[in-house]
Order: C-alpha cells, then structure tokens, then sequence
C-alpha cells in the first residue's frame, strides 16, 4: 500500500457546537493562505468524547479545539497536558501526533494577552493591581496568564465565593478574593479590570456593577464579545479608560492550533475579524 498524503482535518468538540465562531475562523484562514485541509464542528455529547477523540486521528485529523463542556474532561483523555493547561486545570487545543499521543494544551491565557498587547499597545501589567470578576474556567486562564505577565495582585470576586477561594488555592496569596458585592469597589487603584463572568452576553443578565472607583487609562477588557461592545465596556469608555473587546481573543487563542496543524502562522488582523463578525 502507498504511503499517500492525507488532506489535514481540525474541528471543534463541543456540546453544543453550533453557536462556534471557530469554523468561521479557520475556514477564513485556509482560504486566505490557499491551504489544503477541513475545519469542522462536532457535537459530541460528554459520554462519547473519550471514544471521539481516539478515533478522529484515524480519520485523517492531525487536531481539535474543544470547547464547553469538554474543557476539563480532556485532561483526563489527553496522553500529554502541558503546564499551563494542567495548572489551569482546563485545555482547548489537542494536537494528534505522529505517535499516536494526544498533547493538550491551553491557549486561552496566551489569547487574552495577546489581545490586550495587540489592541492596548501601551498596556503595563506591572503598573498596579488588577481586578477580575468572575471564577470560572475562562477566569482560570486570564489570571495565570496575568499573573505571568507581571500583575502584582489580583483582586477576584465571585457570585459564588468558594470558587474564587479555589483559585487563590490554585494561584497563590497574589491572589485576594472578594465579596461578590464588593466587585465595583475592588476596582479602585487598579491598572487592569477585567470581566470574565457570562454576564452581559446576548441572552443573558446585564453585568451591573458600581464603575465609580474606575481611573481614567485603565485598562478594562470583556471576554464577552456578542455583543461586540458590551455596557461594561461602553460605560468604562465614558470613564475615560481604554477598551479591548473579547473577539481578538478568541482570535489570538486559535492561532496557534492552527499553525501546528495546518503549518501556516495566521495573521489576526482587521480582515480576520471581519471575516469571523460577517459569518
Ligand atoms: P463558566 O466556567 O461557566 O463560568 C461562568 C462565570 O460567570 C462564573 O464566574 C459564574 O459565576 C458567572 N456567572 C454566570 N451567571 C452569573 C450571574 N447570573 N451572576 C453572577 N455571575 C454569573 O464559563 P467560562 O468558560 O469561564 O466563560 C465565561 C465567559 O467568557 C463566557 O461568556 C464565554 O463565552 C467567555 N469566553 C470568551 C473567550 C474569548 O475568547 N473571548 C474565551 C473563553 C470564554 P458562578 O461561579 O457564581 O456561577
């Protein structure tokens, strides 16, 4: 039998799948570079995902994205979990190797980074504390990540505390957990604040905090990005405080799984985000 070349196949695993900007995304990047190769969304329900993820590699996929649910269940599937998707206890990009060893990683932290270096380009970490609503997996990401980007302290708060005292376990007394109530108050002093909670996205609640002890040049980003400008952010710009919305991290996290499995480097650039926002 010949040792013929297979057209490289990627996707999305989630559960559910269909509301994913990722297809969009990466169908964008194949065609832009003129590559050979498929990007597809799978709806694997939670029971399936360990037999899924085995089989794809011998259908010709060289690597997934997975996305909620499956974020932390990968960890226990996957046959190398790197440090930062470990310590943050989540992974959202697999890579199929040649070995048969399935690697997972977590690119979110490097996505919101990223972002915020691309869109705020005078944006220093270091300059003062940073407040982070919210304590679920996409929080997990941002605070290892702003804790290695030199934040001093983290101020976190949480509807639900003790997920927040799970972090500051996880991540160190850097982090200083906070009331739920006390989320607009946290935000005095701070360089960076950042909304991480599912709040303030179409179909759910408003995020309604008190933004009066917000500084103008803060820097205040939302990982929610539908809508594109959430309140959040629209009244943190009133305040005179620079801005970055969610898409680009979406963006930035998936550059790198693309890059390994289809061997191009993509750009983010304004014709990627406008090629994910007319989809
Ligand atoms: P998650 O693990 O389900 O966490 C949801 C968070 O929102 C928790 O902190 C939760 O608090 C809070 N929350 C939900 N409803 C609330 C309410 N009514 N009042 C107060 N807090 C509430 O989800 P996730 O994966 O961290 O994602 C969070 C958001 O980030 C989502 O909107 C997601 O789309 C977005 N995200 C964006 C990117 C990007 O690339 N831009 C990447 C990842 C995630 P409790 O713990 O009290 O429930």
């Amino acid at each position: 039998m010949t040792d013929h070349p297979r057209i490289p196949l990627a996707g999305v695993l989630g559960h559910p799948v269909a509301h994913s900007r990722s297809p969009a995304l990466h169908g964008y990047w194949l065609r832009r570079y003129g590559l050979q190769g498929f990007y597809i969304p799978m709806d694997v329900a939670p029971l399936d995902l360990a037999e899924a993820v085995r089989t794809l590699p011998k259908l010709g996929f060289v690597g997934v994205n997975v996305t909620i649910p499956h974020k932390e269940p990968i960890l226990q599937i996957a046959d190398i979990v790197t440090d930062r998707a470990a310590l943050i206890g989540a992974a959202n990009t697999l890579i199929f190797r040649k070995d048969g060893k399935i690697h997972a990683d977590n690119t979110d932290g490097m996505g919101f980074i990223a972002n915020l270096r691309q869109h705020a380009p005078n944006w220093h970490p270091p300059a003062g504390p940073a407040a982070v609503l919210g304590a679920g997996g996409a929080a997990r990401a941002v605070v290892a990540a702003l804790l290695e980007a030199g934040v001093p302290e983290i101020r976190l708060s949480n509807r639900t505390r003790p997920r927040a005292e799970a972090l500051r376990s996880d991540f160190g007394a850097k982090v200083v957990v906070q009331d739920w109530v006390q989320s607009g108050a946290m935000m005095e002093d701070c360089a960076t604040v950042v909304n991480t909670t599912s709040l303030g996205m179409v179909g759910k609640p408003p995020l309604q905090v008190p933004m009066d002890a917000l500084s103008a040049g803060t820097l205040v980003t939302d990982l929610v990005y539908t809508p594109l400008q959430t309140q959040f952010l629209i009244e943190a710009a009133a305040r005179g405080c620079v801005t970055v919305d969610g898409l680009g991290m979406l963006l930035h996290q998936a550059a790198p799984g693309f890059e390994r499995w289809f061997g191009q480097r993509p750009d983010v650039d304004e014709a990627t985000r406008q090629a994910v926002l007319s989809a």
